[in-house]
């Protein structure tokens, strides 16, 4: 059994490497390629959570598991809020082949998708980024954005204004301020109610929701769902566990159709993305096993 800690993860799996894999997983995704079921979530006391992800790469025979547990409260003491493992099998034989650490991989992946969906969907000339949320993912989609576009201003906003402080870029006390002009929005927050109002998104914005990953939490309001090109990672998953889609359809804002597809379609140009400079798009990030699959591989490829 070989194991990987967060460290090689890290060393192994660089955003301009992995965001070509997360655009390749996402194709092989939406051409029927892979397979998985949705996740699974048990929820555990004080908000905590432990999640399940089943997948597989029918091309080569890569199949396994991502079990993460979710501790928010730790992002106030320092510590990771993701932990888990990735645990990969083998296709010959079924045994168990490799554990990575998840904390890692899941931050890196998540990151390199929303970014391989960026380069698809934002405008070419996309320069203003702002980020909602100062933690982990936050780090990681303004490392990964810069390697998709150019950035020349980052604006940042989070409930503690010294941590948005700490964090880097231009700190804004609201959300309204730090999106105003943005072309790339990206929301990371584990925000229960939406914090990103339709009314604040420039026309032409490009958006990754990516911090609500179940049925409940909500990032966006339904007039910006209404308002947007909206793509899934994962359609099927999106109309079950899309929390922010599944509110704006309850609230009769869209219609099951308004759901364009999934993000793997658009990458393989069977599916328009954005159709001019004014529209506004919204990537939802679920996020998917077979990013997990496919980053563990390509890091195991290299040991
Ligand atoms: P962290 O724990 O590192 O950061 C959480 C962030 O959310 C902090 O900025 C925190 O700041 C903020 N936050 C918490 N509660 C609220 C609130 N009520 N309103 C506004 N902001 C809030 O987590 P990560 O960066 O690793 O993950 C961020 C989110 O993304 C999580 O919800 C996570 O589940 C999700 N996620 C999604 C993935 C996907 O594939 N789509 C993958 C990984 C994570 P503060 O508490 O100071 O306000």
């Amino acid at each position: 059994m070989i194991r990987v800690s967060a460290e090689e993860v890290e060393r192994l799996l660089p955003y301009a490497e992995c965001i070509p894999l997360m655009r390749a997983a996402m194709i092989a995704l939406s051409q029927g390629r892979t397979r998985q079921l949705l996740r699974q979530i048990l929820d555990l006391p004080e908000g905590r959570a432990f999640g399940a992800m089943l997948g597989a790469m029918l091309e080569d025979g890569v199949f396994g598991a991502k079990l993460v547990s979710v501790y928010p409260d730790n992002f106030a003491h320092g510590g990771p809020s993701h932990q888990g493992v990735v645990a990969l099998f083998d296709a010959a034989t079924g045994a168990p082949s490799a554990m990575l650490d998840a904390g890692a991989i899941t931050a890196i992946r998540t990151a390199a998708a929303s970014a391989a969906a960026t380069d698809a969907l934002a405008r070419p000339d996309a320069r203003r980024l702002a980020i909602l949320g100062y933690g982990e993912q936050a780090r990681r989609h303004l490392a990964a954005i810069r390697e998709v576009r150019d950035i020349e201003r980052v604006t940042v906003w989070g409930r503690d204004l010294a941590k948005a402080r700490a964090f880097g870029g231009i700190a804004c006390g609201s959300v309204e301020e730090a999106v105003a002009g943005a072309d790339i929005i990206c929301t990371v927050t584990a925000a229960p109610e939406p914090i990103l109002n339709s009314e604040w998104v420039a026309d032409g914005a490009h958006i990754n929701a990516v911090g609500s990953s179940r049925a409940g939490p909500r990032e966006l309001d339904d007039a910006l769902v209404a308002r947007a090109r909206l793509f899934a990672d994962h359609a099927e998953g999106v109309r079950a566990q899309g929390a922010e889609y599944l509110h704006a359809l309850a609230a009769g804002a869209i219609r099951p159709d308004h759901l364009l597809g999934e993000i793997g379609e658009v990458f393989a140009g069977t599916l328009p993305g954005r159709t001019g400079p004014g529209d506004v798009t919204i990537y939802k990030s679920l996020g998917s096993i077979v990013q997990d699959l496919a980053a563990a591989r390509h890091i195991l490829a290299q040991l």
